[in-house]
């Protein structure tokens, strides 16, 4: 229940750890974005603001000339006009003041009563060299449009009973600024001054120092601006001509505005790629590329600490299993051997038939007894690392052969028929002669737990070039696929009826000592196998040449057969 519970804890604790790993990882890369975002929207924003500012400006440039106008009394225009066909004098200064303006090239008054739109009729042109209003009937087209706009608007403001302004402007877009001029008194218009706009001073002096001031080269600011005239698909101003105006790249258009002014002109403007915002970009990939790793790293060593925590619970589980089934075996045998050998003291025991019978007991149960000692004391020996290879020149041959010698009958005795093949008697590998022995006698154990009905094990010594080749084969159950990698693990047996019903009983050492040993003579080890069919353990170790006599050695320790 403990362990389950502790089981759980382990894995909520590693969810845990995840989930915050992600959490963490996430916020990070959205706060990066985020800053990145209101970076752009805000450079965005303050470029839009300029432009708005560069409105604003020009728009306040155009009409300085006329402010004051709104506290001088009208009404005596008329007067005047009637009296001495000349407009008052504080009118004039006005006249004055926006004729000296580079905005605008000429100045007419049109009566209220005059309509320029019909040809010939007589309006007023302002003669700034000798500030006075002259008749003509020689006008711009100009005039008719801006007299046109300004008087519609300014009637339809002289209805609003709340405009209490003696007077109302009117830009006709680009071409000129119209201002009505109203009688208060009588709340009536009095006549409109047209201003006419000099539109080539505006987008060849105004614009270009503006556009230069506030948004640089693109190459240094990343912005690309135009004023672009819609009407004629022209493009009037940039504030870098190497960059070309193009819709598609454009992020923000605005119209210059209010009155209609300069309604035909709009302001474009494209976010390239600034130093700082490619600095930016690459501090972010820079950023996100670290914020990665990290992550990575720390979900790594997570998991790993997870896994190998895992892994060790298990082995020390399993050694705990282990532990009890030692235990389980070493008693058995010797209970067999105490009851055995009471009976024998006792003296209950005389006759002879059964004596030998309880001497055959208390034998093979010591030998029994024996074999399970020295596996033990192997699996000790390797663990602690004393089990170093006292290596000799041997004929791997001979080491099979004269385990043979030794144990055949053992082998036949469990109803197994021994078959031998070898062509390589005088072929000699530098090995440790206990430890074959070992190998041989650990794979000769399995293939008698793991054989069923057809009860043969074939021996074979073989070699190539550079190896010697020393292979038992059974006829058994067979090893599947997947668990091949791991049967020579410490510990580790096949999962299957047989092993689990412990009908074939075993610890999982057996091959961990064979490839140990294997590993301490320079040697490899290769398990061929398919269920039902047999399995085959392949042993190899280097040749000893033939030239290099017993102390030289042609081993080949990368050479392996994995
Ligand atoms: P065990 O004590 O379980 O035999 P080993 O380390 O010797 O331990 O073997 C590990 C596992 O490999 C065994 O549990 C068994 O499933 C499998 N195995 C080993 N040799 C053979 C074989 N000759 N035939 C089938 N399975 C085998």
């Amino acid at each position: 229940m403990k362990i389950l519970g502790n089981r759980a804890f382990r894995w909520a604790l590693l969810m845990i750890g995840l989930f915050a790993i992600i959490a963490l990882t996430t916020m990070n890369v959205l706060s990066l974005y985020d800053l990145r975002s209101r970076m752009v929207e805000g450079e965005e924003e303050r470029r839009v603001d300029q432009l708005d500012e560069i409105n604003d400006t020009i728009r306040n440039q155009i009409i300085d000339p006329l402010r004051g106008i709104s506290s001088i009394e009208l009404e005596t225009i008329e007067n005047s006009i009637q009296h001495s066909g000349q407009l008052p004098d504080n009118i004039n200064e006005v006249l004055m003041r926006s004729a000296a303006s580079p905005f605008f090239k000429d100045i007419y008054f049109t009566p209220d009563g005059t309509d320029p739109c019909t040809e010939g009729s007589q309006v007023y042109r302002y003669d700034p060299v000798n500030n006075q209003i002259v008749p003509t009937d020689q006008y711009p087209k100009l005039v008719c449009d801006g007299v046109g706009i300004a008087r519609t608007k300014t009637k339809i403001q002289l209805n609003d009973f709340n405009y209490r302004w003696n007077n109302n402007f009117e830009f006709d877009t680009h071409r000129s600024l119209n201002l009505g001029l109203i009688n208060l008194n009588e709340n009536s218009l009095i006549g409109i001054l047209t201003l006419i706009l000099n539109e080539q001073y505006i987008i060849e002096e105004v614009f270009p120092p503006y556009l230069k001031n506030y948004f640089g080269n693109s190459e240094e600011s990343g912005v690309a601006v135009w004023i672009r005239d819609w009407t004629n698909d022209e493009i009037l101003a940039t504030n870098d001509p190497s960059v070309e105006f193009n819709f598609d790249i454009v992020d923000h258009r605005m119209r210059f505005s209010g009155s209609g002014f300069f309604d035909n002109w709009t302001l474009n403007l494209a976010f390239l790629e600034s130093p700082v915002s490619a600095a930016y970009n690459a501090t972010l990939v820079k950023n996100l590329f670290v914020l990665g790793f990290a992550m990575l790293f720390l979900t790594g060593s997570l998991i790993f600490m997870f896994v190998t925590a895992q892994r060790e619970r298990r082995l020390a589980q399993t050694q705990a299993n282990f532990l009890a089934n030692v235990t389980h075996e070493l008693k058995t045998p010797l209970a067999v051997m105490q009851a055995a050998g009471e009976n024998i003291s006792d003296g209950r025991v005389t006759e002879p038939k059964r004596l030998k019978q309880y001497g055959d007991h208390i034998y093979n149960e010591s030998i029994r007894l024996k074999g399970m000692i020295e596996k033990l004391l192997d699996v000790a020996r390797v663990d602690s690392g004393q089990n170093l290879a006292k290596a000799a020149p041997y004929s791997l041959h001979d080491l099979m052969t004269s385990y043979l010698e030794e144990n055949r009958a053992y082998v036949e005795k469990k109803g197994f028929e021994v078959k031998f093949t070898s062509d390589h008697e005088n072929t000699l590998c530098l090995v440790d002669k206990d430890h074959i022995e070992t190998i041989i006698s650990n794979l000769t154990e399995n293939a008698i737990k793991y054989s069923r009905d057809e009860k043969i094990i074939e021996y074979q010594v073989s070699s190539d070039n550079k190896h010697v080749y020393m292979s038992i084969t059974d006829h058994g159950i067979g090893i599947p696929k997947k668990e091949q990698k791991n049967i020579f693990k410490k510990f580790y047996r096949v999962e299957n009826s047989d092993t689990t019903s412990s009908k074939i009983k075993g610890h999982g050492l057996g091959l961990s000592i064979v490839k140990n040993m294997v590993d301490l003579n320079k040697g490899s080890i290769e398990v061929k196998s398919n269920p039902g069919e047999g399995t085959t353990f392949i042993v190899r170790f280097p040749k000893l040449s033939q030239d290099s006599g017993q102390s030289h050695t042609s081993l080949d320790h990368n050479d392996n057969l994995k």
